[in-house]
Order: C-alpha cells, then structure tokens, then sequence
C-alpha cells in the first residue's frame, strides 16, 4: 500500500538517488545526447521535494500535482514533460485517495505509460522509457496486483533499462545518432529504473538497489 506520507517519502528518496546518480546519467547522456540528464532530472525532483517539504498536499492526487508542476517548471529537456505527464496521470487517477494498493498503483503506471506514448510518440524499441514503462506494465497486467507483483516489477524495470544498451534510438536526441547510438543505456530507461526502485520500496519495501553508478567508469 501506499499512503501519502510513503508517496512524499518516494519522491525524496527518488530525489536523493538522482543527486547520487546525477553524474552517471550525465555521462550515459552525453555519450548519445547532450549531457545533461542527470542534472535535469536531480534539479526537477530536487525542487519538487522541497515543495512537498513546504506544503504536504491534502492527497495522492494533490502531491502528484504539485511534483508535475515542479518537474514543468523546472525541467527544460525532453525528460521534463515526460516525467511530469507521469504524475499527471497519478494525480487523475488517485485523486482524493490517501492510500492506493497495488491495483491502483498498477493502474497509475498503465495510464501514465499511456501518457508518455501520447506524449512522446515512442514505441517499444525506440530506446526510450518507454522501453522500460512498457515491459513492466505489461508483467502488471498478466499478474495478479499484488506487492510481489510489484517486487517483480522492479527487477523487469532493472533488466529492461539495461537492453536498451543494443538498440538504435529511434525518438529524442539519442535519435540523431542512428546506429551510433548502439552500446550505451538509454540515459530515461535508467532514471525510470530507479524510479521503480523508490517507488516500490516506498509501497512494499525490502527492494534491492542495483549498483548503476557501475555503468560508467
Ligand atoms: P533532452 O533529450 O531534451 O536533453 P533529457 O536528457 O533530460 O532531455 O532526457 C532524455 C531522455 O528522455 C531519453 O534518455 C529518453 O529516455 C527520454 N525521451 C526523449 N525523447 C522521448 C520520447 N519522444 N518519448 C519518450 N521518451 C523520450
Ligand atoms: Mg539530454
């Protein structure tokens, strides 16, 4: 289950570990794209914590907000929209709500998926999140929503990120590259690895962390 108070909790650790990773998403980022999704994504969530630190929000629809419009506004690459499109799906969906199970939560991931490729216009395969989004909301959909279920997704969302290293990138600036893009993780599929991490772990607990700094040297 995940009350308020755990989803608050989520976006600070998520906030904590982008900091932490902020130079190996850099680095992923400049090797197919411009270099700056780390500290895209650490000054997003950095000022989204601080605003849920300032103002809690009434609910799971008024956090989700507050973090989109945080992200909006603070976010100005690709990764900015498309995170935000995330939490606005959230804040739809979870309106009003204190506490989601893993139903709920498993429906929040399936209409934010369908944000991201409203947004984006990604598909599988394309090297993008969506890379990522998609394989784990599709082992959502066959289980039963359950907290393994989401210990499960989890580690889908780990091994997923990391294909994304041997495909050519067909969306974003990775795109321009073509087959040069080959042999690096997508910079988005990571940061939304570790979103799941967080996220779950926040929810259900006792997730193991992978050790992505590693990716780089
Ligand atoms: P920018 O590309 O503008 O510099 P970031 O570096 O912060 O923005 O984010 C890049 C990430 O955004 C990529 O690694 C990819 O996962 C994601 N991304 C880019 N374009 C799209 C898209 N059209 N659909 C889904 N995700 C995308
Ligand atoms: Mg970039």
């Amino acid at each position: 289950m995940l009350t308020t108070d755990a989803f608050i909790r989520f976006v600070e650790a998520y906030a904590r570990r982008l900091a932490d990773l902020q130079n190996t998403l850099n680095m992923l980022d400049n090797q197919i794209g411009d270099g700056d999704h780390g500290t895209n994504m650490a000054r997003g969530f950095k000022v989204a914590a601080g605003h849920l630190a300032n103002n809690p929000g009434a609910d799971l629809g008024a956090v989700c907000n507050t973090v989109a419009m945080a992200l909006l506004g603070n976010v100005g690459g690709a990764s900015g929209p498309l995170y935000a499109t995330i939490f606005m799906r959230f804040s739809a969906l979870w309106k009003g709500q204190s506490s989601v199970h893993p139903a709920a939560i498993s429906n929040g991931i399936s209409s934010a998926l369908d944000g991201l490729r409203a947004r984006g216009k990604a598909e599988m395969g394309d090297k993008t999140m969506v890379d990522v989004w998609g394989p784990v909301n599709d082992g959502l959909r066959e289980d039963e929503p359950t907290d393994n279920a989401l210990i499960t997704a989890v580690a889908t969302a780990t091994s997923a990120a990391l294909e994304t290293k041997s495909l050519i990138a067909k969306k974003g600036r990775a795109s321009y590259l073509g087959e040069r893009s080959v042999g690096t993780c997508d910079p988005g599929s990571i940061s939304s690895a570790v979103f799941f991490e967080e996220l779950v772990d926040a929810a259900v607990g006792g997730v193991e962390r992978s050790e992505w700094h590693k990716l780089v040297s």
